[in-house]
């Protein structure tokens, strides 16, 4: 954005710009009484993407200053939807109020950017998604690798966790897909593609040393090593976060946990477009829908959604960490009950991360404290119910016993904020009535004070009304005069000369009076209610203090999230029938009868899924699918790869029984994947993508791929399939389902051992044919292109023209080695129930319903016409 120059600036503009100057990328909120008005440039885009009314105040360089403003109040409805239109906004509030003021002090009020708020900084509920992360992530580059390392470090300040990982930079891209930053912070030269317009530029850079040692302080140790074992790159990348972060919060920092370094081979990897490609958290329209996520989703808490979130998108490779995982939710299953009781019970619980991590920066509100008492009530209520069954059953799992430990902590803590806190605290502090009676003497004494004065003014009331023979005789309280008599002006016209009286104000209808009684209560009202509000923010403070000091809430946090997940899994696992996987560490591959649990939740109500097995265990390594489109191959492709998330996320998986020796990066190409946007076109794309597998790919990966070499010629396209599996076969020998439509490649490939060919099972039926859905072994023996472009209704001369074409193809082709589809429902050229089997059903009906005797030659004629339009 570019800014006008300040010369000549009112003082208040003056002051403008000089804030302005420290955040040229965001937008300035500029407190002005009770509203933030933006000015010049910030101002036209505000109102542009808020859809306000741009107007102007006074004039700068000759020129009205454009000019637009929110109130204060209702200012995080705007912020909201600024900070997801990609802006980052500067907050600048007034620093002294005007009734602090030195007596004769002249020019603005003094104000500073108290908060930079960036989307990858949010802390309001507003602001947040309840069941998503929200991560500001770094990178930097490795200063001993230079360009093929990087250091790269992750923090949700919402809820203060905090990752760190050191990569090759071919990796940055996998990594992106799964934490999806809101925002990036990294110098220009770090390739961030589709991840662009989410970085924001890295301006200041930090040593190894200073990194080491400020990290060190933060986290109370005395020497770095302390906290972990970490590469070079990553604690810089883990600094300069925290700095960021500090700078967008005027200094301050939430509380965070301490840095995990993750290494990157401990996670599945999985590319972009394999994301992508299977829906795991996102449609491709961005939301929830219609993903594994939620096809799967039983949480009934946000942390725990989040929770299960990471572990969809970042599913393990070391067993034994998925073995506890599984060994927690077959705990739970075993009773129905048990998971009814614990459903219950989390219902209520609050987000404890995310109403820490305010409280700790400052922002906290009454409903955050009241908030992590109720947390702490829950934990208690949740460990309680675990135990009583463990007592019950004589069973016990050691997840859920460590889990139970950590959700007792904090008891001192409860006791002080259950003593405290009023039960439903209001949402601001402001509002006061947080802290309840009883809990501090002062506190009382002085509401009791307030309210006695009270009780008094409404005995003054009923003695003026008497005294000034006014029936209608109020007292009331202004926001500037304090209390007041109010009577109507007739009335008012009556008494105004009484010498007790004093008039304080006259409107059309009102006359307003005080006396000198009145004023000492209404003074003595004002002072109560002030020393009560001061002695409850202290109050409030201390408990805030208190809550802080509190280390073991993040861990009382993790532990409901977690309880939470493992009721998700064991209440998927017993209303759906899934199973157990087995884990190996060979490169097994069985899944019988599975499912596709997205599909399968969308078709319940109108067919039954056709569940498929498949099998890529030694010699059965790759599997070459043929099969008409809308056969359903990709269906089974995407549900054999979702099956390796869920197994390896530790969650069941929707087949009768699986066993999965792990898969250490999953690919999978299935779907158009056009790139318009990026100038690729599908052949481009699919060559990249084809590209990336063959370079990356290692006897422990996954493969599933759709339709190779669509975007090209058939001759060309056919090559490329044919080698591309000849090289996943020979040199790479990873487990692969090869679907394709070119099913001259199953006769093409029979010299692979490992290669099996599979079909779609269709049955032919009046020349038409019907999906079975079954993937049976063998090849398929034809295309029914043309079958499927009339079931998407391409129109019948194209069609019929297309089937003429088709033979001509094929008498051209003697070339055994290129069979083209010998038969199709088009071949016949007068329209016969086998050729037409929709539209001679409708000839039947209209012909059925006419008797000739009775029709008039116009109605012949038109039924002629109708008959005409539908061959
Ligand atoms: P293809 O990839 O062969 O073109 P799809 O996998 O896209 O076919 O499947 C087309 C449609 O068939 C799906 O949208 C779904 O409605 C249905 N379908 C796929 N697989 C099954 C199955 N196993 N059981 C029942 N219906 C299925």
């Amino acid at each position: 954005m570019t800014i006008p120059s300040s010369t000549g600036a009112t003082p208040v503009m003056a002051q403008w710009f000089s804030l302005k100057d420290q955040f040229p990328d965001a937008l300035l909120f500029f407190r002005m009484g009770d509203f933030f008005e933006l000015f010049f440039n910030d101002a036209e885009a505000a109102a542009n993407a808020l859809d306000i009314a741009l107007t102007a105040r006074g004039n700068h360089g000759g020129q009205p200053i454009p000019m637009c403003g929110v109130p204060v109040g209702t200012a995080s409805n705007y912020l909201a939807r600024l900070i997801k239109k990609g802006f980052k906004v500067a907050v600048a509030e007034q620093t002294e109020s005007p009734a602090n003021r030195p007596k004769g002090q002249k020019g603005p009020l003094s104000r500073d950017v108290v908060r930079l708020i960036t989307p990858g900084t949010l802390t309001e509920d507003e602001l947040l998604q309840a069941g998503q992360e929200n991560y500001v992530l770094s990178i930097v580059f490795s200063a001993k690798h230079k360009t093929t390392k990087l250091g790269v470090a992750w923090i949700d300040i919402s809820t203060g966790f905090f990752e760190t990982s050191s990569i090759n930079s071919s990796k940055l891209n996998d990594l992106l897909g799964r934490i999806n930053p809101s925002e990036i912070i990294c110098s220009k030269d770090i390739q961030l593609n589709d991840y662009e317009n989410r970085r924001t530029i890295l301006r200041d850079t930090h040593t190894l040393k200073t990194a080491e040692k400020e990290l060190s302080s933060l986290f109370n140790v005395n020497t770095f090593d302390a906290l972990g074992n970490f590469n070079d790159e990553e604690i810089i990348a883990g600094y300069e976060l925290v700095h960021y972060i500090q700078k967008t919060q005027a200094g301050k920092l939430p509380q965070l946990s301490r840095p995990q370094s993750q290494q990157y081979e401990t996670i599945l990897a999985i590319d972009p477009a394999t994301r992508n490609s299977l829906d795991i958290l996102q449609n491709s329209d961005g939301d929830q829908k219609f993903t594994l996520f939620s096809s799967v989703s039983y949480t009934v808490t946000a942390p725990g959604a989040r929770m299960l979130a990471n572990w969809l998108a970042a599913p393990l490779t070391q067993i034994k960490y998925i073995q506890t995982r599984q060994e927690g939710w077959i705990y739970l299953q075993q009773d129905a009950l048990l998971l009814t009781t614990l459903r219950k019970t989390l219902k209520g619980a609050p987000d404890i991360a995310r109403a820490l991590s305010r409280l700790s920066l400052g922002r906290g509100q009454p409903r955050d404290l009241a908030s992590i008492r109720n947390g702490l009530e829950i934990g208690r209520n949740i460990a309680e119910v675990l135990k009583q069954f463990e007592k019950e059953t004589g069973r016990s799992c050691s997840l859920i016993q460590n889990t139970s430990e950590y959700l007792l902590y904090g008891e001192e803590l409860l006791l002080s904020l259950r003593a405290a806190l009023e039960e439903n605290p209001p949402l601001k502090l402001e509002e006061g009535f947080i802290i309840k009676a009883g809990y501090n003497d002062e506190l009382d004494a002085y509401r009791r004070l307030r309210d006695n004065s009270r009780q008094v003014i409404a005995s003054l009331q009923e003695d003026y009304k008497n005294k000034y023979n006014i029936s209608t005789l109020k007292i009331k309280h202004h926001t500037q005069l304090g209390h007041i008599i109010e009577v109507s002006n007739t009335a008012g016209n009556k008494i105004q000369n009484h010498p007790d009286l004093i008039l304080r104000q006259g409107t059309a209808n009102l006359s307003r009076f005080t006396t000198i009684e009145l004023n000492e209560l209404s003074g003595k009202i004002l002072e109560a209610n002030t020393l009560a509000a001061e002695k409850e923010k202290q109050l409030f403070t201390e408990l805030i203090h208190k809550t802080l000091q509190e280390s073991t809430l993040p861990l009382l946090a993790k532990s409901i999230a977690i309880i939470d997940v493992l009721q998700s899994c064991a209440t998927l696992y017993s209303k759906h029938h899934w199973c157990i996987p087995t884990l190996t560490d060979d490169t097994s591959f069985e899944l019988i009868n599975c499912r596709h649990p997205v599909v399968e939740a969308a078709l319940q109500h109108k067919t039954t899924f056709t569940p498929n097995s498949c099998n890529l265990s030694k010699n059965n390594k790759i599997m070459l699918l043929t099969g008409p489109n809308m056969a359903g191959k990709s269906t089974f492709l995407r549900q054999v790869a979702l099956s390796v998330i869920l197994a390896q996320a530790g969650l069941p998986v929707p087949a009768s029984e699986a066993k999965i020796g792990i898969v250490d990066h999953l690919f999978s190409r299935v779907g158009a994947s056009d790139d318009l946007a990026h100038g690729r076109s599908t052949f481009m794309v699919e060559m990249t993508e084809s590209a990336s597998i063959l370079n990356q790919a290692g006897p422990r990966s996954l493969v599933v791929i759709d339709e190779i070499g669509r975007g090209t010629s058939t001759l060309d396209g056919m090559a490329i399939a044919w080698s591309m599996l000849e090289t996943l076969h020979n040199t790479i020998q990873c487990r692969t389902i090869f679907a394709t439509h070119f099913h001259e490649l199953v006769q093409s490939t029979q010299h692979l051992k490992s290669c099996k060919p599979f079909t779609m099972k269709v049955q032919e039926w009046k020349g038409s044919i019907i999906f079975q859905y079954e993937v049976i072994p063998g090849a398929a023996e034809h295309s029914w292109g043309i079958h499927v472009a009339q079931l998407a209704g391409v129109p019948l001369p194209t069609l019929k023209r297309a089937q003429q074409l088709l033979q001509n193809l094929e008498t051209q082709y003697n070339d055994p080695q290129i069979t083209l589809p010998l038969s199709s429902p088009f071949i016949e050229q007068t329209p016969t129930n086998q050729s037409l089997p929709y539209q001679y059903e409708e000839i039947t009906e209209i012909l059925k319903m006419i008797d000739p005797d009775e029709l008039t030659p116009k109605k012949s004629l038109n039924i002629l016409y109708k008959l005409k339009k539908l061959i």
